[in-house]
């Protein structure tokens, strides 16, 4: 482990009031072309970084502004790396909360707030370590680039889409490091990390149920598209789809060490969900996460009137699909899932995009591996699907080599961990920004 003067340093106190600045903007992307107002965030980066490095910013519409920090590297033809955050986050709740989820308040040695976790821990000790690496005079062979983007939560239109397709010089970069990754898969002295090579697909889908519209005081054989609308939902949700083993999730199993025979079982068609289902922690919704198309009902809109029987009822369905799996697939399993009320409803796509993955061994990977372990000796890094999206798909797509990783501790159990993104409660311990901010200083330095 770093030694204690390490993580003492005032380096480390720049990095929490950071942090503590980037919850407190509030840059709060609800899917909305006026929400996010990332400027602000991005504005505090620029401040922070100063004259030690070029920085340059874009804006993709007004208030949704990305900041970009580049140190030039020496040899045009030696790789570049990416240091890939973005500076939005998603609602949170009050209510839900022990502390005020836009205070940042640093609390028995962690920072509390929305994006503590969800990324704008990984946004800031970034930056803090752009800013080392500047200040000191840092000369790589190839360019590193630090991209804070806007708009992650929602489509990224206005932010890595956007600055992709109109200043892809400016950011896109042989490896990208991003989140997703670096997750602490177990609790104890020789930790396992996620070390994300791959992102889920997305599909986001419309059912329209239809009934006939009609006066709710005389319901009796009514056609009532509501009623046909719960029983979809409850269809959708008890659908069993059929498991698929990829690549990816064999490296999990081989990475996370289980025994023999329960590796068997997590490798095995017939007998992954329920040997998944004995092991503790999260096993057992990452096995169904990683080993299934996933078909999630989560909004219902419909209705005219308290005293009128709705003749159309929208459903929103988020499926997220593994690698090879196609368009037709989802809406097959949705036929199917529907049965013979099939006919009854029609469906439109929203948003749609397939898994992409980088290959597991790549200079990165061995780079990355050796420091971490000369920062937290016996770190294990563990190749992982993830079963949401990030930025890091839109570079793959221009063919960067994307990955997913820092250093988080076991300051709280991996399920715990886990429930924080989107969820309540969110915080970061002080110790996993120092562990995190040196490592893309000394992965910079060693790449
Ligand atoms: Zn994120």
């Amino acid at each position: 482990m770093l030694a204690e003067v390490e993580l003492s340093q005032p380096r480390v106190a720049e990095t929490v009031e950071l942090l503590q600045a980037l919850i407190r903007n509030r840059c709060v992307n609800t899917g909305e072309r006026s929400a996010g107002h990332e400027v602000r965030n991005a504005d505090v980066l620029a401040q922070f970084l100063g004259s030690t490095v070029d920085t340059q910013v874009y804006d993709a519409a007004p208030g949704r502004r990305s900041l970009v920090a580049r140190i030039e590297g020496s040899d045009p033809a030696a790789p570049s790396l990416g240091l890939l955050a973005h500076t939005d986050v998603v609602p949170a709740d009050d209510q839900d909360w022990l502390r005020d989820p836009f205070g940042g308040e640093l609390v028995d040695g962690a920072v509390w707030g929305r994006g503590a976790i969800d990324m704008l821990n990984m946004t800031a000790c970034m930056a803090a370590a752009m800013r080392t690496l500047g200040a000191t005079g840092f000369r790589p062979r190839g360019d590193i680039v630090f991209v804070a983007a806007a708009d992650e939560e929602a489509r990224a239109e206005f932010g890595a889409r956007y600055l992709l397709e109109r200043h892809r010089d400016d950011v896109l970069t042989d490896y990208v490091l991003t989140e997703g990754g670096g997750w602490p898969l177990t609790a104890g002295p020789r930790p396992k990390l996620s070390w994300a090579t791959a992102d889920k697909g997305t599909a986001w889908l419309r059912l329209r149920v239809r009934g006939r519209a009609g006066h709710a005081a005389m319901p009796y054989g009514a056609d009532n598209a509501l009623v046909k609308a719960a029983e979809v939902v409850r269809r959708l949700h008890t659908h069993r789809v059929s498991p698929v083993i990829s690549d990816v999730w064999r490296g999990w199993v081989a990475g996370m060490g289980f025994d023999a025979e329960v590796a068997a079982g997590l490798l095995d068609e017939r007998s992954v969900l329920s040997v998944a289902r004995e092991q503790t922690g999260d096993v057992a919704a990452a096995a169904h996460a990683c080993t299934h198309l996933t078909i999630t009902p989560t909004m219902a809109r419909g209705g005219v009137a308290i005293n009128a029987i709705p003749e159309c009822v929208e459903i929103d369905v988020d499926a997220r699909t593994l690698p090879g799996q196609t368009r037709g697939e989802v809406a097959s399993e949705i036929r199917n899932a529907l049965g013979e009320l099939d006919p009854e409803v029609t469906i439109e796509w929203l948003h749609e995009l397939s898994t992409t993955q980088s290959p597991l061994s790549t200079p990165v990977f061995d780079t990355v591996k050796d420091v971490t372990r000369a920062i937290v000796p016996g770190t294990e890094l563990v190749p992982s699907l993830i079963t949401a999206s990030t930025d890091a798909e839109y570079f793959r797509r221009h063919g960067a080599k994307a990955y997913g990783f820092s250093i988080t501790t076991d300051y709280v159990s991996p399920t715990e961990f886990a429930a924080m993104f989107h969820g309540p409660n969110e915080r970061i311990d002080v110790r996993s920004l120092a562990l995190s901010t040196t490592l893309w200083e000394r992965l910079a330095r060693s790449f």
